[in-house]
């Protein structure tokens, strides 16, 4: 897996350099970090790792098979950290089929001996209705049209 590929959190650096590493085993060091590798890891259906990061209090026993939403898109709004709670607000764009809809949510993070890990959040889901000379929704520039809406 030594391939270069961009990151699927959209950081624009290459995966390996980026939540790559993470995803090796090397702590990320912020939660928008931990957050980014942790979106890359719902791109590459990374089970372990979401589990991993997943605080103990509120880690559920596994997560559902979902072969139909794809998460295109991270947009981190802002995030921070104060002592051993960080906060990360981020809108995450995905499809299932044709449809589109972007969640938004503000996640809670709490560290413990050295490690981040996800708490909860408060998310919200709305629907998106592209229009085919919009730009498209995966964040490429192109309109929908040429883009994601082709087909
Ligand atoms: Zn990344
Ligand atoms: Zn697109």
């Amino acid at each position: 897996m030594a391939e270069q590929r961009p990151c699927p959190c959209g950081d624009g650096q290459d995966y390996q350099g980026c939540c790559g590493r993470y995803h090796a085993g090397t702590p990320a060091p912020t939660p928008e970090a931990l957050m980014r590798s942790r979106f890359s890891a719902f791109v590459l259906k990374r089970d372990d790792y979401l589990l991993e990061t997943w605080h103990p209090d509120t880690r559920p026993a596994s997560l559902p098979d979902d072969d139909t939403t794809r998460w295109v898109r991270l947009e981190v709004l802002e995030s921070g950290a104060s002592g051993e709670q960080g906060h990360v607000h981020f809108r995450a764009t995905f499809r299932e089929g044709r449809r589109w809809a972007v969640l938004e949510e503000a996640s809670r993070f709490v560290r413990e001996d050295g490690r981040w890990y996800y708490l909860d959040g408060r998310p919200g889901v709305t629907r998106l209705k592209p229009g085919r000379n919009d730009r498209c929704l995966c964040g490429s520039g192109r309109k929908f049209k040429a883009c994601c809406g082709m087909g």
